[in-house]
C-alpha cells in the first residue's frame, strides 16, 4: 500500500485567542500559511487552491496564496513575499524542482518550515513532502495500456522534465514496459518530455511521432490529461482518435469526457481533497512546532525527506461512477453531459 500516513494525532487547530496584551512586535494571531503555487494552468490546481484554502481556515489558519505562473524568478520573489508577510509555514508546489532549493534556504534562514506540495523540491532541506504516490501514477497508466494493447509500436508523451513528478512517472511506466521491451512485444517508437506540460507541445511531439512512423503507432501513454489533449487532438487530425488508445492523468473534466466518447482509454485520478486536507493538518502541526512522523522517507537528492504519499487510482469508463463521480470530484451531469 503506498498510502502510508502519519500517526492520526487530533491537533489543535485553532490557536487560543490570547488574553494577555501582546509585546510590541511579538507574533499574535491565527497561525498564517503561505501557498507558493506554480501554475493554475491544469484544472487540478483550482482545485488544489479552493480546497487547500478551506482546509486551512476550517482550522482556523489564515493563507495567502500566490502563484508564479511557471516562473522561477517570479517564485522566487513571491515566496520572499509570503516570508515579510511573516507566515509561518511555506507550501511550495515548485515550478521547477532544483531553483526552488533557493526557495527553501530563504525560508529556513527565517525560521519558516517547508512543505513540498504535490512535487518535490530537490537538493533542499524540505521538512515535509506530500504528494500522491508518482511512481505508481506511471505504473497504473502502463498496465492499463499494455492490458488493451500487449504488442506493437508504443508513444511516450512525458511531462515537463523541470518537475520532479514527470521523472517519477516516467520511471513508473517503463518498469511495466521493460520485459515486453525486452522481449520484443512492444517497442517505444518515440518518447519525449513535454516543455511545461503544455498541450500545444505535447500535440507538436505527437505529430512528430506520427509522421516518424507513418502514422503506425499502436498506443500512446501521455504524463497528464493535458498532454494527453495535445496528443489526441494529433491523432484526431489523423483520423486515428479512438482507434488507439491514450492514457493520461489528473481526471480533468474534459479527459473524463473523452473516455465517455472513447477517445480516451484512461486516465489517473488523484483525489486533491485528501492531498488538501492531509497537508492543511500537517502545515498547522509543523507551525505549532510538532514533529512529524512519517512511515516514509523519499532522498531528494540532498537528504532523507520525511513524505507522505496518497494513492492514485485507475479511472476508465467503467469505473466513472465509482470513482470520481461517487466522490464528487465531478458532477454525473458535467461528465455524461445529461
Ligand atoms: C502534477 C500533475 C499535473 C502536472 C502539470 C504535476 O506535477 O502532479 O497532476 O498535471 O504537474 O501541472
Amino acid at each position: 500500500i503506498a498510502c502510508e500516513k502519519a500517526e492520526p494525532t487530533e491537533s489543535e487547530s485553532s490557536p487560543e485567542p490570547s488574553l494577555e496584551l501582546e509585546e510590541e512586535g511579538a507574533e499574535s494571531g491565527p497561525i498564517h500559511i503561505g501557498f507558493s503555487m506554480d501554475t493554475l494552468e491544469e484544472e487540478r490546481w483550482l482545485k488544489d487552491r479552493e480546497l487547500f484554502k478551506k482546509e486551512v481556515e476550517e482550522l482556523g489558519a489564515k493563507i495567502d496564496i500566490m502563484v508564479a505562473n511557471e516562473d522561477v524568478a517570479k517564485q522566487i520573489a513571491q515566496v520572499e513575499t509570503l516570508i515579510h508577510n511573516g507566515v509561518d509555514v511555506l507550501v511550495i508546489v515548485p515550478y521547477n524542482t532544483e531553483p526552488a532549493a533557493a526557495i527553501v534556504e530563504k525560508a529556513h534562514l527565517a525560521g519558516i518550515k517547508v512543505i513540498s506540495y504535490d512535487r518535490l523540491i530537490k537538493n533542499a532541506n524540505v521538512d515535509l513532502y506530500v504528494s500522491f504516490d508518482n511512481e505508481m501514477v506511471g505504473e497504473l497508466q502502463a498496465k492499463a495500456i499494455t492490458s488493451l494493447v500487449p504488442t506493437g509500436k508504443y508513444v511516450y508523451i512525458g511531462g515537463a522534465i523541470t518537475d520532479n513528478n514527470a521523472n517519477l512517472i516516467k520511471k513508473g511506466v517503463f518498469k511495466v514496459l521493460q520485459p515486453y521491451i525486452q522481449n520484443g512485444d512492444i517497442t517505444v517508437v518515440y518518447d519525449q518530455w513535454t516543455e511545461d506540460w503544455n498541450p500545444d507541445n505535447a500535440y507538436k511531439n505527437m505529430l512528430a511521432a506520427l509522421e516518424a512512423n507513418h502514422n503506425k503507432i499502436d498506443a500512446v501513454i501521455a504524463a497528464n490529461d493535458s498532454t494527453a489533449e495535445g496528443a489526441i487532438r494529433a491523432l484526431r487530425e489523423k483520423g486515428l482518435a479512438g482507434k488507439i488508445p491514450v492514457a493520461g492523468q489528473d481526471a480533468d473534466l474534459t479527459a473524463v469526457q473523452r473516455i465517455v466518447q472513447g477517445e480516451q482509454a484512461m486516465t489517473v485520478y488523484k483525489p486533491i481533497s485528501s492531498l488538501a486536507k492531509e497537508t492543511a493538518d500537517l502545515a498547522l502541526k509543523l507551525a505549532d512546532g510538532e514533529t512529524i512522523k512519517t512511515n516514509r522517507k523519499i532522498n531528494n537528492g540532498k537528504i532523507e525527506v520525511p513524505s507522505i504519499l496518497l494513492s492514485p487510482i485507475e479511472v476508465n469508463k467503467d469505473n466513472i461512477d465509482d470513482t470520481i463521480i461517487a466522490d464528487g470530484f465531478h458532477s454525473r451531469e458535467d461528465v455524461y453531459g445529461e
